[in-house]
């Protein structure tokens, strides 16, 4: 079995391919950029030399075929993307092309050169956006929020309809947020955890913040990309919610690491211009498909992850990642 990964470097596909390799794939990792600079995660994890890497851009057609035919991947998991939602309110239009036409290309590239490879989809619960009724389902209407919201609900509908046009095995992973010690320091979570960690030490004076009474529905990155895999395995294509299906503050998220590390709740500044223009309330997902039908199983609380991470935060604090 060989599994193409894209976005191979960052947080999902990180720990996917080392998902993949345990159960004895041939991971090729499709990446902007390879230099080992950029393979830190991979680094972290030990897996870097075990990863066959083809360096292109996704919105770059023949390379996709080229790659295709040359590796005869028999699953794709397309994890590239532009990922941060404030990030695309700065870059709408290179969001909203990126993350587009690379969908579209991969969809493509299966029809034309082999269209038993199946493919999925990093489809995201920022679609649904300014949602009614919760918790959400694959039937709850979308409304999304941002640049990349509308990119995703987009790649999202142009898999259903390659599905349903071409009869492809093609699948939407609709994950909600999931951290690790690998995720990027531009995201929430890992900016809280690495800047308590230099207020703790005097290296920092505050944690700088924007809208905090939001509420999301956080999970365990390790954990969530054990429902990718499940999903190609499945009998048929289908579109499946990922979540831990419970939602909590980004305020109790600070004041439960702070408590953790005896830091006064006075160190948050809450900071108007970190605020989106627009964002998403509360979300929480129901994730009883993923369970019924691929197995799935998550229990974590987030206080749980999150005392994973401060101790995983803790045992690597003087390495690359967190001196970045
Ligand atoms: P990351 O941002 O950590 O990784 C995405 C990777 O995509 C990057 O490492 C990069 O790899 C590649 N990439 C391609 N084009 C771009 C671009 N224009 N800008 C930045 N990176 C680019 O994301 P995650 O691993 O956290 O998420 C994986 C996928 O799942 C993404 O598509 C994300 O949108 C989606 N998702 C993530 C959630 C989460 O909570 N983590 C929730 C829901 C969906 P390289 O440099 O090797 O090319």
């Amino acid at each position: 079995m060989t599994a193409f990964i894209t976005g191979i470097s960052g947080q999902d596909g990180a720990y996917l391919a080392q998902l993949l390799l345990d159960k004895g794939y041939t991971v090729v990792g499709i990446t902007r950029n390879n230099h080992p600079t950029n393979h830190y995660n991979l680094t972290y994890l030990g897996i870097q030399d075990k990863i066959i890497f083809e360096e292109g851009d996704l919105c770059d057609l023949p390379f996709i075929i080229r790659i295709i035919e040359k590796h005869n991947p028999t699953e794709i998991y397309n994890l590239a993307a532009q990922s941060s939602v404030g990030l695309s309110f700065a870059q709408p239009t290179a969001t909203i092309h990126y993350n587009v036409s690379s969908v579209l290309n991969l969809l493509e590239a299966i029809r034309i050169v082999d269209n038993s490879i199946k493919f999925y989809q990093a489809s995201s619960s920022e679609m649904f956006g300014k949602v009614v009724n919760l918790p959400v389902t694959t039937t709850t209407p979308m409304h999304p929020l941002s640049p990349y919201a509308i990119s995703k609900a987009t790649n999202y509908w142009t898999v259903v309809n390659f599905r349903e046009s071409y009869n492809l095995f093609v699948c939407n992973g609709i994950l909600f947020n999931h951290e690790s010690y690998l995720r990027s320091n531009t995201f929430f979570v890992k900016k809280v955890l690495q800047d308590s960690f230099k207020i703790k030490s005097g290296k920092l004076e505050f944690l700088r913040v924007g809208n905090i009474d939001v509420k999301r529905d956080f999970g365990y990155a390790p954990k969530y990309v054990e429902a990718m895999w499940l999903m190609l395995q499945h009998q048929e294509p289908r579109d499946f919610i990922i979540c831990s299906g419970k939602s909590i503050s980004l305020r109790h998220i600070i004041e439960y690491v702070f408590k953790k590390l005896g830091i006064d709740g006075s160190k948050v500044v809450v900071d108007q211009n970190l605020y989106r223009p627009v964002d998403i309330v509360d979300i929480y997902g129901d994730n009883s498909q993923a369970r019924e039908l691929l197995g799935w199983s998550y229990s974590m609380t987030f206080e749980e992850v999150l005392d994973q991470l401060i101790q995983e935060e803790a045992t690597n604090l003087h390495n690359q990642k967190n001196d970045r």
